[in-house]
């Protein structure tokens, strides 16, 4: 652009110089050639008197030379030409009865030259030549080249200095999105990128700070996770080490005692086996990795473990019911169906010891539903949202008194979700829980 601007006026103006210097010595020249027609042949009287009456003209020289080009006048003073032949181009060419004129731009001047035939009865009898060397117009087109030079001195001056701020300020982002990568990298999860403004490397910076929030909730996650998990089976591990040394440290224990004490630690290590089944089985959730699902109907899933349950519901005094449609086809595995129903009728009939359990199965439309509802204690609203958080128990010692660990709900909620289904729960308004799960319906082999 600055090129540009310091070569297209100049070019420019110098061309119309060229264009207005031509046109001018032309002119110059047919009022002189006029002032000299009339004269049947020219001589230095003759000439001088006509040139006499020409008005100034301003320019630097004039020749008037006969036809065979011998100069009869000259306005140059010192070294005139008067009485020589004199063959410039210009005057061979007037002299061959054409007209001339050339500009030329040379060492801070204009040279303009012009020469025309004089013509008596359509005979070339001499010719007039002028020459004009003009500083003023050269130097006016030198001070615009000036100022255009200093005009594009600030231009580049103010757009080096703008892109240096611009740069400044982009990379100053940029280095400091960098610190916060490599602090978070480090661990420092709970660091954020601070970046003004609206522009992409402020989007980066928001997108980078949603991003280390999931993953500061995630590592949150995880180290509870472990914590709970650890804590999980620290319990019954004390329980076996209390139970071994207390067989081993007593002094002649009578066997009824002893007997007693090894089911404790039978029924401890079952229930470290439970535990270690349901974490394996929520890191397979986890993992994504999904054994290969066929159609399943879910009815004969349900009546086996409703004969399971039945056993359990005697025992605890609670009246196990359900009723159920057939057709209800669902794209999983028979073992997820079951580890489905089993965790929610366990729960109900676990939680509402001496009350009624009803289960049912339907279709919704596009969906198949499974509710198991009981008339328990329901669950409080503030724990509504997060029981099917992994550990999350809302009566902690009644809860692991009744043998839960609060892993159940969170592999039934991960178990549907996986095969694109829901599951919520909700308190009834006449007391109890409602906990119903949705699979997309299959019919036919395809989702309807
Ligand atoms: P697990 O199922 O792993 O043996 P758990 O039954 O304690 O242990 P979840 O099945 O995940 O764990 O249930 C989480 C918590 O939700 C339970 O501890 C209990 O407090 C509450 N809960 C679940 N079902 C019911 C229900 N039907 N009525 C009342 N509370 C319930
Ligand atoms: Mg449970």
């Amino acid at each position: 652009m600055l090129v540009l601007l310091n070569t297209y006026p100049l070019l420019v103006s110098e061309d119309m110089v060229f264009h207005s210097k031509v046109t001018t010595m032309q002119s110059n020249v047919s009022v002189m050639v006029y002032s000299l027609s009339g004269l049947d042949r020219l001589n230095e009287e003759n000439v001088a008197a006509a040139m006499a009456v020409v008005e100034e003209t301003g320019l630097s020289r004039i020749l008037v030379t006969d036809a065979e080009g011998k100069v009869l006048y000259d306005t140059r003073e010192t070294g005139s030409t008067v009485g020589k032949y004199v063959f410039f181009s210009e005057i061979v060419s007037a002299l061959m009865g054409n007209d001339a004129s050339s500009c030329v731009y040379r060492s801070g001047a204009f040279r303009s030259r012009a020469s025309s035939p004089v013509l008596y009865q359509n005979r070339i009898i001499g010719a007039v030549y002028a020459y004009e060397y003009d500083t003023a117009q050269a130097a006016l087109l030198e001070g615009l080249q000036v100022n255009l030079l200093k005009l594009s001195a600030v231009i580049g001056a103010v757009v080096l200095g703008l892109s240096l701020l611009l740069s400044m300020a982009l990379t100053r982002k940029i280095s400091r999105l960098l610190t916060a990568i490599r602090r978070v990298r480090e661990g420092a999860y709970s660091h954020r990128a601070r970046i003004g403004g609206h522009d992409e490397i402020a989007q980066i910076g928001q997108e980078f700070n949603s991003l280390t929030d999931r993953l500061q909730t995630t590592e949150d996650l995880r180290r509870r996770f472990v914590s709970d998990a650890s804590h999980e089976l620290k319990t019954p591990l004390a329980a076996i080490r209390l139970l071994t040394d207390s067989i081993l440290q007593t002094d002649n224990i009578d066997p009824a005692t002893t007997r007693e004490f090894v089911a404790d630690i039978g029924r401890e290590a079952e229930r470290l086996t439970r535990i270690s089944e349901d974490l394996l089985r929520l890191t397979r959730l986890d993992s994504g990795v999904l054994d290969p699902a066929t159609a399943v109907e879910v009815l004969p899933v349900l009546e086996q473990v409703m004969r399971m349950m039945s056993l359990v519901a005697q025992e605890k005094n609670v009246d196990l019911t359900y009723d159920a449609a057939e057709g209800c086809v669902v794209q999983a595995t028979r073992d997820e169906i079951h580890q489905v129903i089993y965790n929610l009728v366990d729960n109900a009939v676990k939680y509402s010891a001496g009350g009624a359990v009803q289960v049912s199965l339907g279709t919704e439309g596009a969906w198949v539903a499974l509710s198991v509802a009981d008339n328990g204690p329901g669950i409080p609203e503030e724990d509504l949202s997060r029981i099917f958080e992994r550990f999350y128990r809302v009566d902690k010692a009644r809860s692991r008194a009744a043998g839960g660990t609060g892993l159940g709900l969170s592999i039934v909620s991960d178990t549907v979700r996986r095969r694109g289904g829901t599951v919520e729960a909700v308190n009834r308004p006449q007391g109890g829980a409602v906990f119903t799960a949705r699979w997309p319906r299959m019919e036919g082999g395809a989702a309807l």
